[in-house]
């Protein structure tokens, strides 16, 4: 027996799980297929922020990836609200705002700090006595832009997926829209891959050839315990910030500090044990105040799975791309899956793929959640 859909999604990182759940409010008749587990792989291990360009300001002008992702904070707040494209009114911001502080010499920053007003209106420069207590130097400008609990947003949209989620992987792909999963014949009128690094497979599965992918490797770092939040990007007038910090609380009070940017970028070229002394060193200098002896350190290594823009880039905003009923689909950054999902929704109208009239398919048994990376590291004192 072939198993009919109108959709059937492989992958349940955020874009799978938000490309469902904005399909299931137009009416469409699908399944999620996941691998592993929901909350995907980058997604559970990302620094949660919802990005309106700032930090593509960096080289001191408003870059394309600046532009397009400017419009993406209100597209997120809206969901927030109730009142965007999905309901996102359960899920939990850890801070509503995410600040620039000078992570070096401060005139090598004033220019990115110039570039960032102007692609945000609403950035604004602190006073002092509002600086972070943990940051003691300025000039410190904050952001409206939310960093996310990123297991709230997973588990939000996956209460609107209830049993259409299954787990398993595609054996087989014909591009007229027939898989086979786990032995079984599945038929729709449309196949998204959402699968991050695993949209790879498919495109093997499907025969093609061409270099459409790419991966970019990183080791982010984890220093417990730190006894405050700080939401926000170390800048040194260089196109990367120097390092970017998200917090999580630890269940003792103190907070997990998660640092990416270049510290995350340089120790993916290094071992552990070299990236962890890299992390620290850089640490120290970045806030001499703190003591950084008594802390343990752990680390994620992983990929940002993307495409390649036509000209060979990293594209400045989400992609897709169609092989008969197939679509591939990369948010490129976890904030542009608004925009990856208004894609899939022009194409599929452009390709006069409509909901069918609803037949309530059988119940499917509900796929765990991942963990956050620090809920399975391996902690070290240095
Ligand atoms: C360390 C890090 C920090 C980041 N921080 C930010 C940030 O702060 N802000 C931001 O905007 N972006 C950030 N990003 C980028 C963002 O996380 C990614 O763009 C986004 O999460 C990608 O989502 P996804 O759903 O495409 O992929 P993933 O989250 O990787 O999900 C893919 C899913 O597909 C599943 N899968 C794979 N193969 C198959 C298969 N064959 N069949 C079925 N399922 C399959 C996997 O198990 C996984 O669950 C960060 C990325 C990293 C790595």
């Amino acid at each position: 027996m072939t198993q009919n859909y109108d959709i059937i999604i492989f992958g349940g990182g955020i874009a799978g799980l938000f490309i469902a759940s904005r399909l299931r409010n137009a009416g469409y008749n699908l399944i999620l297929v996941e691998k592993d587990k929901l909350g995907g792989v980058q997604t559970l291990a990302s620094q949660g922020m919802i990005h309106g360009g700032q930090k593509y300001t960096l080289q001191g002008n408003v870059t394309a990836q600046a532009a397009s992702i400017a419009a993406m904070p209100a597209r997120w707040d809206a969901c927030f609200e109730g009142t965007g494209d999905i309901d996102l009114s359960g899920v939990e911001a850890l801070s509503d705002t995410q600040v620039m502080f000078p992570a070096g010499s401060v005139l090598s920053s004033l220019t990115v700090f110039a570039a960032a007003k102007t692609v945000n209106g609403k950035t604004k420069k602190l006073p002092h006595k509002d600086f972070p207590e943990i940051l003691k130097r300025g000039p410190i400008y904050e952001m409206q832009e939310k960093v996310l609990d990123i297991k709230s947003l997973v588990s939000s949209l996956t209460e609107d997926l209830q049993g259409r989620t299954l787990k398993g992987e595609a054996e087989e792909i014909l591009p007229d829209g027939q898989v086979v999963i786990g032995g079984q014949k599945f038929q729709a009128q449309a196949i998204i891959f959402t699968a991050g690094a695993g949209n790879e497979m498919a495109l093997k599965l499907l025969n093609i050839k061409e270099q459409h992918t790419q991966r970019r490797p990183l080791r982010q770092i984890m220093v417990k315990p730190m006894p405050q939040a700080l939401y926000g990007h170390g800048i040194v007038g260089k196109p990367k910030p120097r390092v970017t910090i998200t917090s999580h609380p630890d269940n003792t009070g103190s907070y997990i500090w998660y640092l990416g940017g270049n510290i995350a970028e340089e120790g993916a070229k290094m071992t552990e044990a070299e990236a962890f002394s890299f992390a620290k060193k850089e640490m120290q200098e970045i806030f001499p105040d703190m003591d950084w002896d008594n802390k343990e350190w752990a680390s994620w290594q992983g990929d940002r799975a993307e495409a390649f823009d036509s000209a060979g880039h990293l594209p400045t905003g989400p992609c897709i791309q169609q092989r008969g009923k197939i679509l591939l689909a990369w948010p490129t950054k976890l904030t542009f899956v608004p925009a990856l999902a208004d894609s899939v929704f022009e194409w599929l109208q452009k390709s006069q793929i409509k909901p069918s009239p609803e037949t309530t398919p059988p119940s499917l048994p509900a796929v765990e959640i991942g963990s956050y990376p620090w809920e399975e590291a391996t902690w070290q004192r240095l």
